[in-house]
């Protein structure tokens, strides 16, 4: 089990099982805390080959290289990091996903996820990656004509990438949430539990230059769903546009660059994907863009109070 200290204790995690146990009784100084935030995700490539219009994925070409990731990934694992996601663009895309996800599996203590619209998802790559995703995220924008509308790829395709990815790790599937999607949450929660799938992540959608973000109505639908959901799979709303929806708070005050951080495909590190502020690396170490990016955020709150 791997270990990280904090505001709220010491937190142990088995990125094998997914357990974690918070021993909230011990409080170590601030001194003491882990550096690194509990969970990064990291943008592989800006790649992708769907268009779809809700993507916040900058649009120019970037991809990140693989060794610089790999000591990324060092740093941020001896700094008390849980977890990393790749995400894109699409990261599949990148020429050395495979050996990317591998090498974290072994070379560090992380557990690797990572996102996906898995169209890609061939029996080869799974079999490539088995042993080194400890969890996995699909997209299902809805189900049938609406998901096809939505993705401009054919339901039946989403289908089979959802059969390859249950034989590879635990999953999760991500549901953008507009108004085409919550009329069909019902479903897609009997889908997730059919499938085998074991969350399903509810994300708002948030506003781009193609489209605006979630309005009101579809927000209030979204509540009500979410009061009376009694699926079997566990639900989860992501933080971002959760506007009163119950997000699950386990370390109320491991907050922040404490608890997360993503870095884009052009090796820019920020509070999150949608977040404009942010720190390039460069030939830099991941944790003094970190101490930046965290005094500019300090900086900013000081002048706003
Ligand atoms: S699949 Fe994902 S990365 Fe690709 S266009 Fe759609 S939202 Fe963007």
């Amino acid at each position: 089990m791997k270990s990280r200290t904090g505001p709220n204790g010491v937190h142990l995690f088995d990125r094998l099982s997914g357990l974690n146990v918070l021993l909230d009784e011990l409080r170590p100084e601030k001194a003491a805390w882990s550096t690194s935030p509990r969970q990064v995700s990291i943008a592989l490539t800006n790649v992708c080959d769907l268009h779809c219009a809700y993507c916040y994925a900058p649009k120019h070409k970037a991809s990140l290289h693989t060794d610089q990731v790999l000591g990324w990934l060092k740093e941020l694992d001896n700094e008390g990091c849980f977890g990393i996601g790749f995400g894109g663009g699409e990261p599949t895309l990148h020429p050395d996903f495979v050996d990317i996800c591998k090498r974290a599996a072994r070379e560090t203590q992380l557990a690797v996820t990572f996102t996906t619209h898995g169209h890609r998802l061939t029996p080869q790559l799974v079999e490539h990656l088995k042993g080194s995703i400890h969890f996995a995220r699909i997209s299902v924008d809805g189900v049938g004509r609406t998901y096809e509308k939505q993705r401009g790829k054919k339901f039946a395709s989403l289908l089979r990438g959802m059969e390859s990815i249950a034989n590879l790790s635990p999953f999760g599937i991500n549901v953008v949430v507009n108004e085409h999607t919550v009329a069909e949450l019902d479903v897609i929660s009997e889908l997730a539990q059919k499938v085998g799938a074991s969350e399903l992540l509810l994300l708002p959608q948030q506003a781009t230059t193609a489209v605006a973000s979630m309005d009101k109505m579809v927000g209030r639908a979204l509540q009500d769903w979410v009061s009376n959901y009694r699926g079997k799979v566990r639900l989860a709303v992501s933080e971002v546009g959760a506007s009163g929806l119950p997000t699950c708070d386990p370390l109320p005050d491991e907050r922040g660059l404490q608890s997360y951080a993503h870095i884009d495909a052009s090796g820019v590190l920020r509070a999150s994907s949608y977040s404009p502020a942010g720190v390039k690396i460069g030939d830099a170490s991941v944790l003094w863009a970190l101490k930046q990016l965290r005094n500019t955020v300090e900086i900013k709150r000081e002048n706003q109070s």
